[in-house]
């Protein structure tokens, strides 16, 4: 065997996994299990929890069930709700990031601002200005994570409180207050839903209607989660349960059918239940079921029928000093203004500035939107993969799940670099190439392209999601590698 590959046999990789969300936790776990110790969890935050932990908006509950939305490593038998809380789940993903012992692995408050291929491994860049080097870099950094702000004339010039969904700022006094919130998102909807009642008036700017799936969001008793903690076989069974449930929801998403039928009519019919017909009629969308990310409440159209609720469609024309003024020319009063504006979520790992081979950076290679093989990785950017990258989000599919499979990629290759197998993989320009257009191909059958604007289409107007069904990405990500889709490469030394 060739010396560099005997030093590299004995070594074990040095890994940075940027994020401690879903997806980093469930990458550090992963390796754990597969005996990959030298790893550092960078986290700019200050806990475990990604979006959940910066999500705390009132209202703030999953719209996957809980015995779907968990780990199947961790699985929770106390689950207190159908659906649980937001804080429920970051209570969770905190609870087994400190089970699986990754706290001594983790550096909280530290954000990744650079990562550099030097040609022998990753050189990265801390905010607290030191200098990492490492064999591997693990982007975790989600895409429901940078507050998208609107640029809506006179924001500034508010002199009550504006904030943003996921920034909630809960010194924040409600009581007696009159609320505004801009955007009829799964934030949006949830939002109003909560403060409704709590507050003399709620007012919500909506600019694009949303179809809403009715749900009940059921308590499990003391009995249940006693059942549950004592036969761990039902939360498996209630877990396959769930994922064959979704897999048929996804068949609508990615193509026309009975489901979507089933679907629209089921969404048509909840609409009925807003019994003003003005009212109904503002409320109705004008594009078809899951084109937006569908939104799943029980208490929305309760709400906004609320005399103390107020749904205003005209435009916004500009934010005054003391309300918003609208196209129509009226002003609305406010003392608390709440942007549940969405994110940004086509930056996946920016603004970390990353550096591939012949000094390539991510920003040049994503020009035209961000893409990637597999979801995973980049030509030209060895050894660096991501988690819930590009078109990797699986429509509704819980993202824990599709954390583990692409965790099970990572460890793979992980093994095959520890047996000398390689020094530097990344997938070729045609393997990626390839995988994208057949992306592209797809598209069209699905449900996102049907004509609505939604936070799932890139700049090109085609979905940044997995057309497919959920299986058949796990199938994807789960089986061993094509050989001729990757270029290894072999460095003679290592730094
Ligand atoms: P979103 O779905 O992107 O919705 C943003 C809302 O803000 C939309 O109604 C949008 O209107 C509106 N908006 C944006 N800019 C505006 C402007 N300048 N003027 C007026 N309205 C404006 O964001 P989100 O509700 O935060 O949800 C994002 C994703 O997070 C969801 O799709 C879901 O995946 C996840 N999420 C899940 C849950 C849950 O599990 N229940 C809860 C919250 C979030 P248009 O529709 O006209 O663009």
């Amino acid at each position: 065997m060739p010396k560099h590959l005997v030093d590299q046999a004995s070594a074990t990789p040095r890994i940075a996994i940027v994020g401690a969300g879903i997806s980093g936790i469930a990458a550090a776990v992963a390796l754990r299990r597969a005996g990959f110790e030298d790893f550092t969890l960078y986290e700019k935050g200050t806990d475990y929890g990604g979006t959940w932990r910066d999500n705390t908006y009132p209202g703030l509950v999953c719209d996957v069930p809980s015995r779907y939305y968990q780990f199947t490593f961790a699985m929770n038998p106390d689950w207190t709700r159908l659906y649980s809380t937001g804080a429920e789940i970051k209570a969770y993903l905190c609870r087994v990031a400190r089970e699986r012992d990754l706290l001594r692995r983790t550096r909280f408050g530290v954000e990744v601002v650079g990562a550099e291929y030097t040609g022998a491994g990753w050189r990265v860049t801390l905010s607290t200005g030191e200098v990492e080097h490492c064999d591997f870099v693990l982007c975790a950094t989600g895409f429901l994570r940078d507050p998208h702000v609107p640029d809506i004339p006179g924001l500034d010039s508010f002199t009550g409180t504006v904030m943003h969904s996921a920034r909630w700022d809960h010194d924040v006094e409600l009581t007696g207050k009159h609320v505004g919130v801009i955007g009829t998102g799964s934030t949006g909807t949830q939002l109003v839903s909560a403060l409704a009642g709590q507050v003399p008036r709620v007012v919500l700017f909506q600019r694009t209607p949303q179809w809403i799936l009715p749900t009940v969001n059921r308590e499990y008793s003391a009995a249940a989660k006693a059942v549950y903690r004592r036969v761990p076989a039902l939360g498996r069974l209630a877990y396959g349960g769930n994922r064959a449930a979704f897999a048929l929801f996804s068949r609508g998403l990615v193509r026309p059918g009975p489901v979507r039928r089933l679907v629209q009519w089921v969404v048509a019919r909840n609409l009925r239940t807003v019994r003003d017909p003005e009212l109904r009629r503002r409320l109705t969308p004008d594009y078809q079921a899951m084109c937006k990310r569908l939104v799943v409440s029980d208490r929305f159209y309760a709400a906004v029928q609320r005399a103390d609720v107020d749904l205003v469609t005209a435009g916004i024309d500009r934010v005054l000093p003391d309300g918003v003024r609208t196209t129509d020319g009226v002003e609305h009063r406010l003392d608390i203004l709440v942007l549940a504006t969405g994110f940004d979520s086509h930056a996946y790992m920016r603004p970390m500035a990353i550096t591939g081979l012949g000094g390539r950076t991510l920003d040049q290679v994503w020009v035209h939107g961000p893409r990637a093989f597999e979801g995973m990785m980049l030509p030209d950017f060895p050894n660096l993969f991501m988690l819930i990258g590009p078109h990797s989000p699986v429509a509704n599919h819980p993202l824990t799940a599709v954390a583990e499979a692409q965790s099970h990629r990572i460890v793979h290759w992980l093994r095959r670099w520890r047996a000398g197998e390689f020094a530097a993989v990344a997938p070729t320009p045609a393997a990626t190439d390839r995988y994208n257009a057949g992306l592209r191909a797809a598209a069209p059958g699905t449900v996102w392209t049907t004509g609505c604007r939604s936070w799932y289409l890139g700049a090109d107007g085609l979905p940044e999601l997995w057309p497919g069904s959920p299986g058949a990405y796990e199938k994807l990500i789960r089986r061993t590698p094509a050989p001729t889709d990757y270029l290894l490469t072999h460095a003679m030394s290592r730094h």
